[in-house]
């Protein structure tokens, strides 16, 4: 006899509760904002990655809102069927220019344009050399490529080197890294990864999920930070869903880049095209970080105060260098159980453990954005100095 569904179901259930590993998500009661509404209370959310507070901002909105009334609500097909609009193309137009590339291409989120462009590009006889922190959308998306995988130490371009000198190929060789790290809040080395896959002929290919509208000047990312951008051997894909306040993911760079996505790229031949409404709040986006340059200076100097105060408070933040703030627990239990104290006091911050980050630097993750203001900040910290003291993380 086969297993039946609902045993399947409570046994898959069972194990992960006994692991402690269930997830009960937070349900929002407002938009998503830096003071919002969690399970009926108001909190400080610092859960979010909302960087610029774009989730809910102005002119998003009436953005949105205009092009939801002359475009209507969802855009009708597969963009390679009748589902491309005007609005798809002018906001690809305008992303390639804020980026500075050759070209850009949008698809449904940051997860699928991992799979979609990794899977167009990469065949058999390739070779792929991956960060081992690399975000569970690129595992994915290399999974669905014939090419040979290598996976080097993280952020470390002498393993990077011995992969590249050890796998050698007539076809694409492919070094793969996020910008920022979305667990550690790192950046990665570029400008010293592009090097050494230059010595080696291949190709850069940067997630920016966490550096667009964080790093670089205006939010341009990454590749902008370290002066890369007119580099036609470095792909830069990241999401649309994070600091740009809407859903969505590109990929930008070579001129060429975006004809072999359209051509290739299964999520774009497959899914139906992005709604009207978010095209719009994110053409808006583009146009307000470049439009109001206090946005990233808040972003900055909420993220060096949040910082610099919890350290002062002896917290370990595991070095990260940018709005991504991680304070390290120890164990799981203690993450969880700190998660659980904080939020008691009015603040809202997800407790990480294994299998998300390994064994023994289980973590709060802190996201500081641009909307915090300072109040939001210190009530946090208050909270932050309690809880530690309480579980004797501090003294
Ligand atoms: N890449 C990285 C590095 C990410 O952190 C995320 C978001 N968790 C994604 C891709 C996926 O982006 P999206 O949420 O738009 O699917």
């Amino acid at each position: 006899m086969p297993t039946s569904l609902s045993d399947r179901l409570s046994a898959d259930l069972g194990s992960l509760r006994d692991q402690g590993l269930l997830i009960h998500p937070r349900v929002l009661d407002s938009a998503s904002r830096a003071r919002t509404r969690v399970d009926g209370r108001e909190v400080v959310n610092l859960a979010s990655n909302n960087y610029l507070g774009f989730a809910d901002h102005p002119a998003l909105r009436a953005k949105a809102a205009e092009y939801l009334e002359a475009w209507g609500a969802g855009a009708g097909a597969v963009r390679t069927i009748a589902g491309t609009l005007r609005i798809h193309e002018e906001f690809e137009a305008q992303l390639a220019e804020f980026k500075h590339t050759g070209s850009a291409l949008v698809l449904h989120s940051g997860f699928t344009t991992n799979q979609g462009v990794l899977g167009a590009l990469l065949r058999e006889g390739d070779v792929v050399i991956s960060d081992e922190l690399n975000h569970a959308s690129i595992i994915d998306g290399l999974r669905l490529t014939k090419a040979t995988k290598r996976v080097y130490k993280h952020a470390d371009p002498a393993d990077l080197e011995r992969l590249l000198r050890e796998n050698d190929t007539d076809g694409l060789k492919l070094v793969v890294t996020d910008g920022v790290f979305s667990m550690d809040g790192d950046v990665a080395p570029l400008d010293r990864l592009v090097e050494v896959a230059r010595r080696y002929g291949a190709v850069t290919y940067v997630d920016d999920a966490h550096g667009s509208g964080v790093l670089g000047a205006q939010g341009r990312g990454t590749v902008h930070h370290y002066g890369l951008e007119d580099a036609d051997d470095v792909i830069q894909v990241g999401t649309l869903s994070k600091a740009w306040g809407g859903v969505g993911g590109y990929a930008a760079g070579h001129a060429d880049l975006r004809e072999l996505l359209i051509n290739r790229a299964r999520p774009y031949l497959f899914s139906t095209a992005q709604a009207p409404a978010t095209v719009g709040a994110l053409s808006a986006a583009l146009t307000e970080v470049q439009r109001d340059p206090t946005l990233m200076e808040r972003l900055w100097d909420n993220t060096r105060y949040f910082k610099t105060e919890l350290q002062g408070l002896g917290f370990d933040t595991f070095g990260s260098t940018t709005p991504i703030t991680p304070v390290i627990f120890g164990e799981a239990p203690a993450a969880f159980e700190a998660s659980r104290r904080l939020f008691d006091r009015g603040v809202f911050a997800v407790g990480l453990g294994f299998p998300t980050v390994p064994r023994g630097l289980a973590r709060i993750r802190n996201i500081v954005t641009a909307e915090h203001t300072r109040d939001d900040l210190d009530h946090a910290l208050e909270a932050y100095a309690e809880v530690g003291r309480s579980l004797g993380i501090i003294s």
